[in-house]
């Protein structure tokens, strides 16, 4: 089946007596069970719940894998990925990464955990390869990066993982399986934040994973019952009624995406535009390679901080937020939002940088409204 059709077509309520053409909420935390020896498919909402396992299959299905485990967030779905690594371990992640996934590994991993990490560029292989030691035991990347859009090698970096034993994770949240199925490349595990493209309407938050091997889905579900980090059955249904329209969504949000790029291009304030088909873009055969698209996420580099500040200050359409994936177009710089946690060097490196999550808002008027605040700040900066 296309994609397009298996994401409308699936098994929303199995077992279910009146064949609801949505997935019922099964808003419980307990199941009577069938005896006393407890011999029931669900017993606790915690260890399992209807709802949530739909969600779980669906994705799974998306994402090519055999199995799904869905989170409170995409934080959450991170650090139980993690609970497979023990003390004197050691991780290898990307160096371009969403600052919350930063926070988690320097803050709590090698401070309270014992588990140390490299960051190293992970569009360089041979730097991958070097930061291998005897206990790197996980490779954790994005791509495109959140907010530089560096496109790595998932097929060869996933070689260069297996070759050391090590598990091969990327975060998918920019791209959605709409655009780009890790799995097919050979990763171990995908990585959602279905906070952004999945459920779409910035209304709910989640995290998930998706494997094919038994052994690590094995691990994951006992982490995911034994920490108590699950979805709750609500916010699973959300997030199934959002990815219906996925396609829909990030077609159209592309398409705005491409047309708004065509308008950065004229502009003198913008020094570089990041966004991963651009035929500028040094690895953009590889992006192509490995996805379908571009993706609504659009990163400009603008000559400093204050125009970037400015700029971000004077928007009227595009929503002042953090975060991306939501029909309604926003800006944020990511330095002071989403990626504080990251280090001071890289920050101040980064302080002139806008990211736009584009919406589904005609194009013409997001345009305006970018223009209207480009032409203000240029007159206010004498910026000719
Ligand atoms: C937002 C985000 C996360 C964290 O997800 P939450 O749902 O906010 O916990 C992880 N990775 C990427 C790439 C993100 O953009």
């Amino acid at each position: 089946m296309n994609k397009a059709t298996e994401l409308v077509n699936f098994e929303q309520c199995p077992g279910d007596p009146f064949k609801a053409n949505s997935t019922p909420i099964y808003q419980t935390a307990t199941f009577e069970l069938n005896s006393a020896l407890g011999e029931s498919k669900y017993d606790y909402t915690r260890s399992g719940n209807p709802t949530r396992d739909v969600l779980q299959n669906q994705v799974a299905k998306l994402e090519n894998g055999k199995y799904g485990f869905a989170f409170a967030t995409g934080m959450a779905a991170i650090n139980a990925l993690t609970g497979i690594l023990k003390p004197g371990e050691h991780v290898i992640a990307g160096d371009d990464l969403y600052g919350g996934t930063v926070r988690l590994f320097t803050q709590r991993l090698r401070e309270y955990r014992g588990i140390s990490t490299s960051f190293v560029d992970v569009t360089n292989l041979e730097e991958v390869e070097a930061a291998f030691r005897p206990n790197s035991k996980l490779v954790l990347l994005e791509t495109p990066s959140n907010p530089l859009q560096k496109i790595a090698d998932m097929e060869k970096i996933a070689a260069i993982g297996h070759l050391h034993k090590a598990i091969v994770a990327v975060d998918n949240s920019f791209m959605s399986p709409w655009r780009q199925q890790p799995l097919d490349f050979g990763v171990d595990v995908v990585i959602h934040s279905a906070t952004k493209y999945l459920s779409g309407h910035s209304d709910v938050s989640g995290g998930l994973l998706i494997v094919n091997d038994d052994s690590i889905a094995k691990q994951i579900a006992f982490i995911q019952n034994a920490e108590g980090s699950a979805l709750a059955p609500f916010d699973a249904w959300l997030i199934l009624r959002g990815m219906k329209t996925l396609g829909l969504r990030i077609s159209a949000q592309e398409k705005n995406a491409l047309h708004i790029i065509e308008y950065l291009k004229t502009q003198k304030l913008v020094e570089d535009i990041y966004y991963p088909t651009l035929t500028n873009h040094p690895n953009v055969k590889i992006h192509l390679k490995q996805a379908s698209g571009g993706g609504g996420v659009v990163c400009i580099r603008t000559s400093n901080a204050d125009i970037a500040n400015d700029i971000t200050n004077n928007v009227k359409l595009f929503k002042r937020s953090v975060s991306f994936g939501s029909i309604c177009s926003s800006i944020n710089v990511p330095v002071n939002t989403s990626h504080l946690a990251i280090d001071k060097n890289k920050r101040d490196n980064m302080n002139n940088l806008i990211r736009l999550s584009i919406g589904i808002e005609d194009h013409n008027d997001l345009i305006a409204d970018l223009d209207t605040v480009f032409k203000k700040v240029r007159k206010e900066k004498n910026y000719a």
